[in-house]
């Protein structure tokens, strides 16, 4: 494409009623699909043919293509399509793969599967087949996109016994839809038969799905299919209600889970037999636990069997902020290994909130969430709703973004995280601990403790709890965030890590619940934390009673209290020194108590613990008269901690503060828990970052070279989505610890194209970065 082509596509959009052109693939020759090197491929990506009888794992397709891109196709796109306008920006965003409508709740093509309705402005037109066919000829791998989830009223009027129902026998719906049962013929035949029939007249790579796990986890379906069986496998009737006490319940819980992963299966089974080994179903995941969680997807499972993973997360929220890409790439990843792959849909449209689907996200934002999605190991993926649009200041957002992709790949992907902090997580703890309140119990301590160490500049890691004995070597710490279930094998591997001199920093209930989340009498992880609760389960009212969401004017008194003061430095008096404090407190001396806002529970605890903050319980906020402290000191313990005699050092916090922190953002909670946390390992962390900012330092390695990718997030913390302007940082000096084989003396920066000098000494390589825009990575050999 000549300079003058490419600068009058970047201005104009799409072709408003150009009829697609049939001639274009006519003058293609069958050659021309073989003719895969339009670009420069760092991997090469294999021809459509060979790709199906790869079959290797690490060749294949799914292994090789890291830039896609979707046009999600509307019902009234068939008339606008301009296929030769977007096979241009296919060439422009130097993408590999595309994700194209082609069935479920519309066809995009011809089908003649019964009742496989086609899209309103199909026409008898074949849209999907004339877009795989030039994604093709291009030499682009084709995801035949699914929506298998919903239908029209002339599908359901003909197989009702399909569709989900409540409990009276009224159809569930979405709109003017109806939602079709995961346990009926429409999943197990009538979705099978369409993918059957795209792969034999398309011969698409692999398959994704919209919607694939049918109804989500707040409305029970009472069909016959479900009934029986639910029956068949429990011997119990449907649950009549949502009941986290109930048995029935929790068991249609764990159910609902096993239907998912059958699908998944049953899926996989159906293209790779129609289509050859390499021809996979890889459905679509949320960037979400507890979103996984209310959709019945068991992550850890449908890690184990995907050979990619197709995530569906299109924008931050002002909660998480973006650097909950990185740390979804780093979870998925944990799971599904490094080897693979995790392209996610990027919206280029205003996603989120609020949502406009026809507008161009900022430029700044968009590029936030993608280059932060890169650092956590996510593969780029443009995606605009609709095939022709009025702004089309939309189709400038990737192309530079991808390009820089494309020049550093080999930096991108195929890498191992290091990281000296494992922060536990699992989808049972979400499920059965958080119940209906995972964002307050689970997500925010999670997003609480993720947030402390990504301002403190620590690389973590997440960890699922049943990977603790696998991968736990190579933490020096592990937190658990308000993690209530741990089952006694995952109990067993946190012990095995501690006698081995591994740090453990727990806070709140955590391990204080059995698998199904019925509260123990005292915490499974007791024995470590030198901290009992026997009375627990006797003297509470409810399980619930720690876990308020509202405000509560509480403190926590910090040990020992540094009196004398009062008097001011003004009056020439000198504090008073009552006692020495721990190292964890540094940066508290000029305070003797901390914002708590929390409850605790009395806590008997053992010898050789040391208690350093205990509770202040509530009082008055209002009138400010009122606001005084009825009762200023409790023998109540906030934080406990203790070094064992083999040298292992354990907090714990029945404070709740990584959730207090995720709540109200105070730096007190923030530094208060990156210094137990420093304090924990030892001095094991492999990475300092000194100068202004709110960074996330994400800190790999390559054979013969280290990755340091640095996303500055200071001007989109400074206030609500989306950013439309970056504020730069800098200088920043750097001190990464080298691994084997990395002499720590030459280095380049991928973004800014720099070559620098660095410094190796002691293990230690150091450097300074001038200034950061949106991110930058450092290559160290
Ligand atoms: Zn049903």
């Amino acid at each position: 494409m000549s300079k003058r082509e490419l600068k009058n596509t970047e201005i104009s959009g799409p072709v408003l009623n150009k009829r697609e052109s049939r001639r274009i693939f006519l003058r293609k020759s069958v050659a021309a699909a073989a003719s895969v090197a339009v670009f420069d491929l760092r991997f090469p990506l294999t021809g459509t043919d060979s790709a199906k009888s790869a079959g290797d794992g690490e060749t294949s397709w799914y292994r090789q293509t890291t830039r896609w891109g979707q046009t999600n196709i509307t019902e009234k796109d068939p008339l606008n399509y301009d296929i030769s306008w977007w096979r241009s920006y296919w060439k422009r965003t130097q993408i590999q793969g595309v994700i194209i409508n082609a069935g479920g709740i519309v066809a995009y093509y011809p089908s003649k599967v019964p009742l496989h309705r086609q899209a309103e402005y199909l026409g008898g037109r074949d849209l999907f087949g004339s877009l795989c066919k030039a994604a093709h000829e291009d030499g682009l791998v084709v995801f035949a996109r699914m929506d298998s989830n919903r239908a029209h009223e002339e599908f359901y009027k003909a197989h009702p016994e399909w569709f989900a129902v409540d409990a009276s026998g009224k159809p569930y719906k979405a709109g003017d839809l109806f939602i079709t049962c995961i346990n009926s013929p429409y999943y197990n035949t009538h979705i099978p038969a369409i993918m059957k029939e795209i792969i034999g007249e398309y011969h698409p790579e692999g398959f994704t799905d919209n919607s694939w796990s049918g109804l989500g986890r707040d409305s029970i379906c009472y069909c016959e299919n479900c009934k029986k069986s639910f029956y068949e496998k429990t011997g119990q009737e449907i649950p009549a209600r949502a009941d986290w006490s109930n048995k029935g319940y929790r068991q249609w819980i764990r159910w609902n889970y096993d239907r998912r992963i059958e699908i998944w299966d049953l899926n996989n089974k159906t293209t790779r037999d129609a289509g050859g080994p390499d021809c996979i179903w890889a459905g679509m995941n949320s960037g979400s636990i507890s979103g996984q969680s209310r959709s019945f997807r068991d992550y850890k499972e449908i890690c184990k069997r995907a050979d990619i993973i197709m995530l569906d997360s299109q924008a931050r929220s002002d909660a998480d902020g973006f650097q909950q890409n990185g740390g979804i790439g780093k979870l998925i990843h944990g799971l599904l290994g490094w080897d693979k792959l995790i392209p996610e849909s990027m919206a280029m449209y205003q996603a989120g909130r609020p949502t406009f689907r026809l507008s161009a996200k900022p430029l700044p934002e968009a590029r936030m969430w993608m280059f932060e999605g890169m650092a956590g190991g996510i593969q780029p993926w443009w995606h605009h709703v609709g095939a022709y649009h009025e702004d089309r200041r939309m189709y400038n957002t990737s192309g530079p973004v991808f390009k820089w992709h494309r020049t550093n790949e080999e930096f991108l992907v195929k890498r191992q995280p290091l990281a000296s902090v494992g922060v536990v997580w699992s989808q049972q703890n979400m499920d059965f601990y958080g119940q209906d309140s995972g964002e307050q119990l689970v997500d925010l301590p999670y997003r609480g403790l993720t947030q402390a160490l990504l301002r403190a500049r620590i690389p973590y890691l997440p960890v699922h709890a049943d990977h603790i004995g696998r991968d736990s070597d190579q933490f020096s710490v592990l937190a658990l965030p308000n993690v209530g279930i741990l089952t006694g094998n995952q109990v067993t591997d946190i012990r095995r890590f501690v006698e081995k001199g591994g740090g453990l920093v727990a806070t709140g209930e955590s391990s204080l619940f059995n698998e199904w989340g019925d509260p123990l009498t005292d915490y499974a992880l007791a024995d470590l934390f030198g901290a009992h609760l026997n009375d627990f389960a006797d003297t509470l009212p409810g399980k619930k009673l720690l876990r308020s969401t509202n405000t509560l004017h509480t403190y926590l008194r910090i040990l020992p209290e540094l009196r004398g003061r009062v008097d001011g430095p003004e009056n020439g008096t000198e504090p008073q020194i009552t006692g020495k404090r721990h190292g964890i407190l540094s940066g508290f001396d000029e305070t003797d108590i901390l914002s708590y806002g929390g409850l605790l529970h009395q806590i008997r605890t053992e010898s050789g613990t040391e208690v350093l903050l205990t509770f202040i319980p509530e009082f008055p906020i209002y009138p400010p008269e009122t606001a005084w402290m009825r009762v200023p000191k409790t023998d109540i313990p906030g934080l406990i901690i203790r070094t064992m005699p083999g040298g292992s050092r354990i907090a714990f916090l029945p404070a709740d503060i990584d959730r207090q922190f995720g709540r109200y953002n105070l730096p007190d909670h923030g530094n208060l828990l990156a210094n137990i946390i420093r304090w924990a390992s030892q001095d094991k962390i492999p990475l300092t970052v000194g100068g202004s900012g709110l960074l996330d330092c994400h800190l790999y390695v390559q054979p013969g070279r280290m990755i340091l990718h640095i996303v500055n997030l200071t001007s989109a913390g400074t206030w609500r989505q989306p950013v439309d302007e970056l504020i730069p940082v800098g200088p920043l000096t750097v001190s990464v610890k080298l691994e084997k084989g990395v002499s720590g003396k030459n280095l380049k920066l991928l973004v800014s194209g720099q070559v620098i000098p660095a410094r190796a000494t002691d293990g230690w390589c150091r450097f300074e970065v001038q200034s950061i825009s949106d991110h930058e990575v450092a290559v160290i050999t």
